[in-house]
């Protein structure tokens, strides 16, 4: 493989298309979106300077790895010559139908189809193709140049050869893959989210505050950070949409969402993207440790 398509150029989009750009692979990246791709670009090229100041890249495979990057705002165009294309777009049905629905129309038969979705059925997304067969996720994490884990989700329909093809590529660029079935919620976040869901319910029932459940999970799980912190990076109302999918596709209450969680997101305290969540946030940095909301 030397040709990638990459679809959306957010937090994700960028990501992937920095790492196989820098593993020498030719990447399309494409967004409806102008200003994601600079926003992009910028980006990518400011992770690049930070990697060449830690002597990890020279300059030049910097320059090499912009070079093999390609900035495209129309699907049809960006995806003619794709050997994979990974789609990380907006985390919304009808958006990623519509997606495939276009690469599948435009991209070679033998291009493989792959999703970077945290909730969505891959088998849905295949059974609206001409190709389930050769349909797969590819869950990166984020940050994508950082983390090494790729979660690869193997479809109803996705075929063992698309499978150790994406198992065999994932390798290749640095990342370790693990494959999984495509049930709600994949892995990790059918165990994470979860996590996280208890956490809130602890809060809620007064069991303890914010800094003491983060710091019980912190210094007695060794986990990098609090589970609360955790959910305001994710942003709490991406933990609610992925508790809802989990409580509707296992048909269970064990997931169903705390009525705390429910009401932040409600009130619009999103975590940093809202600059407010369990944490008060300015410039991704906490200001004050804990918001003035638990007061
Ligand atoms: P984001 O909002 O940062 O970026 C999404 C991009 O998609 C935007 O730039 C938008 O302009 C673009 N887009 C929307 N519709 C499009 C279309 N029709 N064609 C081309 N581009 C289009 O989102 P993100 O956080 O990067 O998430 C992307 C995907 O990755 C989602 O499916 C999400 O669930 C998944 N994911 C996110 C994370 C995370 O931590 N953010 C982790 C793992 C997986």
């Amino acid at each position: 493989m030397k040709n990638i398509s990459v679809i959306g150029a957010g937090t994700m989009g960028n990501g992937i298309a920095h790492v196989f750009a820098q593993n020498g692979y030719q990447v399309n990246l494409i967004d409806v979106s102008q200003e994601a791709l600079e926003k992009a670009v910028k980006t990518i090229s400011r992770n690049l300077d930070r990697m060449v100041a830690k002597e990890k890249i020279t300059e030049l495979q910097k320059e090499n790895t912009l070079n093999n990057l390609t900035t495209i705002s129309e699907i049809k165009n960006g995806v003619k010559n794709a050997e994979l294309v990974i789609e990380a777009a907006t985390e919304n049905l009808d958006i990623k139908l519509s997606i495939f629905k276009e690469i599948d129309l435009h991209s070679p038969n033998e291009c493989i189809l792959s999703t970077n979705t945290s909730s969505i059925s891959i088998t849905k997304i295949a059974a609206n193709t001409s190709r389930p067969d050769k349909v797969i996720g590819m869950h990166f994490m984020n940050p994508v140049p950082i983390m090494k884990l790729i979660e690869v989700i193997k479809g109803y329909s996705t075929s063992n050869h698309t499978l150790e093809t994406i198992m065999m590529l994932s390798k290749k660029i640095g990342k370790s893959p693990v494959e999984v079935n495509d049930f709600p919620g994949f892995v990790a976040n059918k165990i994470l989210i979860p996590m996280i869901n208890e956490a809130i319910i602890t809060l809620h029932e007064g069991v303890a505050g914010v800094e003491e459940i983060d710091t019980v999970m912190k210094l007695g799980m060794a986990h990098p950070m609090g589970p609360l912190q955790l959910a305001d990076f994710i942003g709490l109302d991406v933990c609610l949409a992925i508790l809802k999918v989990l409580q509707q596709g296992f048909g269970t209450d064990k997931y169903a969402p705390c009525p705390l969680l429910v009401n932040m997101v409600t009130a619009g305290k999103l975590g940093v993207k809202s600059g407010e969540g369990f944490y008060t946030w300015k410039h991704n940095t906490k200001e004050l440790f804990v918001s003035k909301f638990f007061k």
